[in-house]
C-alpha cells in the first residue's frame, strides 16, 4: 500500500475514534432536570404568538439572541423567547421545548450559550458579564445606542466587583458599583439597593449624580459563535454538507473559501493541497485545536478528511487576515488606539493558549483574522507543527527545517526550542507589523542577516511614530533570555492598560 493510502486509512480510523456514540461523549448521561429556556425583547408582532404553559420553578430560560435552526433537529427562536431545557447533558447544545415565540410548543436542540436562566442576572438585558472596559466603550458607542444607553459588567481591575458604563453625549463614563457588608449595592454611598435590578430601576428614574439617567440597555452586538456547528458533536462531516461559495484567498496550505454548511451556516473552508502533511498528524493536532475555545481564537468546527483535498471548517471572519487589513488601511481609518486594541485582543487569545499550555509556533499578522468592528482572532494555532512549507520566502529552510525566520525567536531557530516564550518573541514582531501597518519586519535585511545578527544583540529600531511605551513592550518581547520576556497575561494587561490611563472619563471621585 502506498504511504499516502496508509496515512489516509490511519486518518479515517482516527476520525472514527473521535465520533464516539453520543452516550459516551456526553459522560454520565443523567437525564437533566427539565429546565426552561427563555428568549428576550424586540418582538414587534401585534398579536402575541401562542405559548405553551410555562412550568413552575426557577428553571425557565430566556433567549439572549436570535437563533435560526441549522438542522431539522434544531429550534429557531428569537431573543426574548422562553424555553424549557429538557436535557442539558450534552453541555453545549441542549434539548429544549419552546414555550413562546415562533417555535412555541416545539422541541429541538438549542445552543446553550444563547440562553440564560430567566431569573438570573445573566438574563438581564443590561448585564454584559465579562465585557472589558474597552469593549464596553466600543459597544456603547456603536450605532443604535443613544444617550443614556448603559450596561453593567464585571470589573476587570477588581474581581468580584461590578462596573456601570453609561453613554453620555457620545462618550462613555464608567462607575464602580460597590457593595456594603450586608451585600447591598451602591454607586454613591448615600443610596444603597438590595439588588442590582433596584439600582438600575432607581437610576432609570433619576440621574442622581450620574452623568445621565439610565435609558435603554446597550444593544447586544452579534450573537456569539455557537460551540460547534450543531448539537451533534460531528467532527468528520460529509463533504456534501459543505457548499463552497467564493474564494477568499490562498495561503501556505491551499485555498480558503467562504462556504455554507448544511445550506444554513456561513463558514470558512480551508482546502489543503494534497501532500502538505501527514493527515494522521494533522487529525491528532486538530482534535486538540477543536477543544480550545476562546472569543479571541478562531474556532475549528469540523474537518472533511475522507478524500483529498482535506477541508478544515472554521468560523468565518469577514475582513480576512490582519496583515491584509493593515496594509489596505495604511492608517486611513485605524488610529493608534485601534492598533493597540487589536494588539490587546491578540494578547488575550494568546493568554488563553498560554493558560492551556499550548504553543502557537507561527504567530504573525498573517495568522490573525479580522471580523466586524476590528475584532481580531488568532488563527492557525498549532498548525505550524504539522506543516511548514515555503511561502514567499517567509519560511526559509535552515538545516532542513523551515521557519518564518523574521518572526521566530533565536532559541527556536537555533535549538528548535519552541515555547510560549518564543510565541512572545513573535508577538513583539506582530506589534511591529501592527504599528507599521503591515510592513515586512527588518525591512532592509535578508532572513540570513537576521539569523546572523539577532544572536549578536541586534534588534529592530522603533518604527516611526511608535509610542515609546509600545516600543518598550516590543523590546521586552525580544529579550534574549526567554524567561525575562513577559507572559501573555502581562502583555494583555499592559496593552489594555493604555486605555485605563485615559483620564478623560474620570471626572469625579465615583468614576474611574
Ligand atoms: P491562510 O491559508 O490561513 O494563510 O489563509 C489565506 C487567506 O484566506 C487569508 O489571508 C485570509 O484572507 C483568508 N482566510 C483564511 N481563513 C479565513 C477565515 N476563517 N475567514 C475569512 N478569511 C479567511
Amino acid at each position: 500500500m502506498e504511504i499516502r493510502e496508509k496515512c489516509l486509512l490511519c486518518c479515517q480510523r482516527l476520525a472514527a475514534c473521535f465520533q464516539k456514540p453520543r452516550s459516551e461523549t456526553d459522560g454520565t448521561a443523567v437525564p437533566a432536570r427539565p429546565d426552561i429556556v427563555v428568549v428576550i425583547p424586540g418582538q414587534t408582532t401585534s398579536s402575541p404568538p401562542p405559548s405553551a404553559p410555562i412550568p413552575a420553578g426557577n428553571s425557565v430560560y430566556l433567549a439572549l439572541y436570535d437563533y435560526t435552526a441549522r438542522t431539522k433537529e434544531d429550534l429557531s427562536f428569537m431573543a426574548g423567547d422562553k424555553l424549557e431545557a429538557l436535557d442539558k447533558s450534552a453541555g453545549d447544545w441542549w434539548h429544549a421545548r419552546a414555550l413562546t415565540g415562533v417555535s412555541a410548543s416545539k422541541q429541538g436542540y438549542i445552543p446553550a450559550n444563547y440562553v440564560a436562566p430567566v431569573e438570573s442576572i445573566d438574563a438581564e438585558l443590561w448585564y454584559f458579564a465579562d465585557t472589558k472596559r474597552l469593549d464596553a466603550e466600543k459597544l456603547l458607542t456603536a450605532a443604535g445606542n443613544r444617550h443614556g444607553a448603559f450596561l453593567i459588567r464585571n470589573s476587570e481591575s477588581q474581581s468580584g466587583e461590578l462596573s456601570l458604563s453609561v453613554l453620555d453625549q457620545g462618550k462613555v463614563k464608567h462607575y464602580k458599583i460597590r457593595r456594603l457588608d450586608n451585600g447591598h449595592y451602591y454607586v454613591s454611598r448615600n443610596k444603597t439597593f438590595e439588588t442590582l435590578k433596584e439600582l438600575v430601576s432607581h437610576y432609570s428614574r433619576y440621574d442622581d449624580g450620574l452623568c445621565a439617567r439610565l435609558q435603554e440597555p446597550c444593544k447586544k452586538m452579534e450573537a456569539p459563535q455557537t460551540n460547534g456547528l450543531s448539537y451533534k458533536d460531528q467532527w468528520e462531516i460529509p463533504r456534501s454538507s459543505i457548499r463552497l461559495l467564493r474564494r477568499l484567498g490562498a495561503g501556505q496550505f491551499g485555498e480558503v473559501y467562504e462556504g455554507l454548511w448544511n445550506n444554513t451556516t456561513a463558514v470558512a473552508v480551508k482546502t489543503l493541497k494534497p501532500g502538505t502533511m501527514c493527515q494522521q498528524d494533522f487529525l491528532r493536532e486538530a482534535q486538540i485545536m477543536k477543544k480550545i475555545r476562546h472569543p479571541k481564537l478562531i474556532q475549528l468546527y469540523a474537518v472533511c478528511t475522507v478524500e483529498e483535498p482535506i477541508y478544515i471548517i472554521t468560523e468565518l471572519m469577514h475582513n480576512g487576515s490582519l496583515l491584509e487589513f493593515l496594509q489596505k488601511d495604511k492608517g486611513s481609518r485605524l488610529s493608534l488606539s485601534h492598533q493597540i486594541e487589536m494588539a490587546a485582543q491578540v494578547a488575550s487569545g494568546m493568554a488563553f493558549l498560554e493558560l492551556q499550555n499550548y504553543i502557537h509556533r507561527d504567530l504573525a499578522a498573517r495568522n490573525v483574522l479580522v471580523g466586524e468592528n476590528n475584532i481580531c482572532k488568532v488563527a492557525d494555532f498549532g498548525l505550524a507543527r504539522v506543516f511548514m512549507v515555503e511561502s514567499e520566502n517567509i519560511y526559509e529552510a535552515k538545516e532542513g527545517t523551515k521557519f518564518p525566520v523574521k518572526w521566530t525567536a533565536p532559541e527556536a531557530i537555533n535549538d528548535n526550542k519552541f515555547s510560549i516564550k518564543s510565541d512572545v518573541w513573535s508577538f513583539g514582531i506582530l506589534l511591529y507589523e501592527i504599528i507599521t501597518f503591515g510592513q515586512m519586519p527588518y525591512p532592509a535585511m535578508t532572513n540570513y542577516q537576521v539569523v546572523q545578527r539577532i544572536p549578536m544583540g541586534y534588534r529592530m529600531p522603533a518604527p516611526p511614530h511608535c509610542p515609546k511605551v509600545m516600543y518598550d513592550i516590543m523590546q521586552d518581547c525580544w529579550k534574549e533570555n526567554e524567561q525575562e520576556r513577559p507572559t501573555f497575561e502581562t502583555l494583555q494587561w499592559r496593552l489594555e492598560g493604555f486605555f485605563d490611563m485615559d483620564v478623560s472619563s474620570y471626572d469625579d471621585a465615583s468614576r474611574y
